[in-house]
């Protein structure tokens, strides 16, 4: 009995690598762009680097420039997530190697170091900043790097006028996990039902809430950047129903996700995958990228085996 068992669990297992192995070459097949994520760039010594990374992963300049002089040897054509856009809707091509870079909460290591890395490189990237984060130039700490401080208005301006850097929104103040009275939530922002002057939020109070953050972040990039944002990259990557149905409401091209994978032609624009690199070190994009291609049919084909190798276990 425990023999045929293990025979049945076998063969279900050769099935599926079987499957996953020709879904995988499939995926490897089609064409693709990734869109990989990064965060902040300092040039402090690695024990600094690792205390404030914490909060978002710090890289250092050098470190950031290995991955760029790779995609550069490689062959990588950087491109805009206009670019991507048309891609995915199916018209528009791209570069036989294309990758977009994105940068997330607007940093401003990201100005002082990746910036002038990716001029050096001839390479385009997207920055999404917090706009109600954004530091007012007149008043603004000093930079260290002892601590993290966001961009200025100036510092975005000059970016978003190179015609290297595009800047979009990490919406206006959905990156965090509280309500506006403060009190916390498990949940992010974006997502969460807050509790407002001890009440919980009703359905329609919380899709108020997101299309008035959405409306204070266009303000805000209408009088600093005399545009509307066309991108929102999701803080955290949390995102619903309401939340794509505000950012699709409201014009938007496409948002961004946390999902890990690559884009192909025919996916969702409201739902962008990405690329998440590892948070220290210098990040591996060969390979993150190689394994964004088939990551989706890796992930569930490890998720199935998981469940399966844990039948025996079972009372
Ligand atoms: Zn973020």
């Amino acid at each position: 009995m425990r023999r045929s068992l293990l025979y049945a669990i076998l063969a279900i297992l050769g099935c599926l690598v079987f499957i996953g192995g020709l879904k995988a070459a499939v995926a490897w097949q089609r064409p693709s762009v990734p869109i990989l994520i990064y965060h902040n760039v300092l040039d402090a010594d690695e024990a600094r680097r690792d205390s404030l990374s914490h909060n978002a992963p710090v890289l250092s300049p050098s470190a950031f420039e290995s991955n760029l002089a790779y995609l550069e040897r490689e062959g990588y054509e950087t491109v805009t997530l206009r670019q991507v856009s048309d891609f995915v809707e199916g018209r528009g091509s791209l570069p036989p190697k294309p990758v977009a870079i994105t940068f997330d909460d607007g940093w401003e290591g990201v100005y002082r170091f990746a910036y002038p890395l990716l001029v050096k490189h001839k390479m385009k990237a997207t920055v999404f900043v917090i706009a109600r984060q954004v530091q007012d130039p007149r008043r603004r700490q000093p930079f260290t790097t002892e601590r993290l401080t966001m961009l200025d208005w100036d510092q975005v301006r000059e970016m978003d006028s190179s015609g290297r850097i595009d800047i979009e929104s990490h919406t206006y103040d959905l990156h965090k996990r509280s309500s506006p009275d403060g009190a916390p939530s498990d949940y992010p922002a974006a997502i969460a039902r807050l509790t407002v002057g001890g009440a919980i939020e009703t359905d329609a109070a919380y899709r108020r809430r997101l299309n008035e953050d959405f409306k204070a972040a266009e303000r805000v990039f209408r009088a600093q950047l005399r545009r509307t944002p066309r991108f929102v990259a999701w803080p955290y990557g949390a995102h619903n129903h309401a939340a794509l149905e505000t950012a699709r409401s409201r014009g938007y091209r496409a948002t961004l996700t946390t999902d890990y994978g690559v884009d192909c032609a025919g996916d969702d624009l409201m739902r962008l995958r990405r690329v998440s690199l590892s948070e220290h070190g210098t990040p591996d994009v060969d390979g993150a990228i190689r394994e964004a291609r088939y990551a989706p049919e890796i992930y569930s084909l490890k998720q199935c085996v998981k469940a399966l190798l844990r039948i025996p276990n079972d009372p």
